[in-house]
C-alpha cells in the first residue's frame, strides 16, 4: 500500500512559535484516520500546514509518495489533496450549482450528477443561495464539492461542528461511502470522539501540539478510558 500522507517529525506554527511539535502521523491510501484532541492541540494547524496555508517550521511531510517542497496551496491542491475548512469554504452568494461547477473545474473532475447522487438532498436546492442552506446542507455542498475535484486526500476539519448529531448521523455514512468508492484516503479533524472512532480505521490525539496516543479505531473504542487520559494528558 502507498502512503497518501507522511508527517516526520512536523513542527508547525505561527510566527516560528510551534503550535504543534515533532508530530509523526501517517494516512494509507484509502485510509481514514482521524485527528482529535482538546481545543486548541494543533489539529487545525496540522491541517493548514499539510494544505501549504502555514509555512512548516521543521520536519518532512510526504504526500502521494513524494515530499512536498514548496507550499504553494494551489499546486499542492492539484497533486490530489482537497481541504474542507472548519467554516466549510462554501460561497454564500452563489448558488449550490455555481459552488458545485466551481470545484468541477479545479482538477477534471467528475459530473454534477454524482454529487447529486451522493447527496441527494442538495437536488431540490440547487438554485438556492448557498447562504440561505442550512448547516447540515451546507455541509453537504461542502463536502460534494471537494468530492468533485476527486482528490486522493481529503482533509476535513470539523465536520460536525455546529451540526445536530442527526445531521451528523447522515453525513457519516455518505463521506464513508465516498471514501470506500472512490479508493480515496480521509484525514478527519473531529471534536466528536464518538463520532470520529465510528468511522475511522485508526486515529492520533494530539494534546498541546504533542502526539499523546495513536491507534486503531477499534482498539481505541474498547479502551475509552485511553482517550480520557490522553485528552487530559498536559505534558
Ligand atoms: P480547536 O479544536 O479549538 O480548533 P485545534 O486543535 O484545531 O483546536 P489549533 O487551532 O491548531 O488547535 O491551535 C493550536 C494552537 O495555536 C493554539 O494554542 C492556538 O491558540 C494557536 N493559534 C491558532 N491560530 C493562531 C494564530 N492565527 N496565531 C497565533 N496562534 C494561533
Amino acid at each position: 500500500m502507498t502512503t497518501a500522507l507522511e508527517l516526520r517529525g512536523l513542527a508547525a506554527g505561527y510566527d516560528s512559535v510551534p503550535a504543534v511539535h515533532q508530530l509523526d502521523l501517517t494516512v494509507g491510501d484509502g485510509e481514514i484516520v482521524a485527528l482529535l484532541g482538546p481545543n486548541g492541540a494543533g489539529k487545525t494547524t496540522t491541517l493548514h500546514t499539510i494544505a501549504g496555508l502555514l509555512p512548516r517550521l521543521g520536519g518532512d511531510i510526504g504526500l502521494f509518495g513524494a515530499p512536498l517542497t514548496g507550499r504553494r496551496p494551489d499546486r499542492i491542491a492539484r497533486l490530489g489533496l482537497a481541504l474542507v475548512p472548519e467554516q466549510r469554504g462554501v460561497f454564500h452568494g452563489l448558488t449550490v450549482e455555481q459552488n458545485l461547477r466551481l470545484h468541477q473545474h479545479s482538477r477534471g473532475g467528475r459530473h454534477l450528477a454524482s454529487a447529486l447522487e451522493r447527496f441527494p438532498a442538495l437536488g431540490p436546492v440547487l438554485k438556492r443561495r448557498a447562504g440561505l442552506l442550512s448547516g447540515g446542507e451546507q455541509q453537504m455542498l461542502a463536502l460534494a464539492g471537494a468530492l468533485a475535484s476527486s482528490p486522493r486526500l481529503l482533509m476535513i476539519d470539523e465536520m460536525s461542528h455546529g451540526l445536530a448529531p442527526v445531521v451528523v448521523e447522515r453525513l457519516l455514512p455518505a463521506l464513508r461511502t465516498a471514501a470506500a468508492d472512490t479508493g480515496m484516503a480521509v484525514l478527519l479533524v473531529e471534536q466528536h470522539v464518538h463520532t470520529a472512532l465510528d468511522i475511522a480505521d485508526r486515529a492520533y490525539v494530539l494534546n498541546r501540539g504533542r502526539l499523546v496516543l495513536h491507534g486503531t479505531a477499534a482498539e481505541l473504542r474498547r479502551d475509552p478510558g485511553r482517550i480520557e487520559a490522553a485528552y487530559l494528558d498536559a505534558r
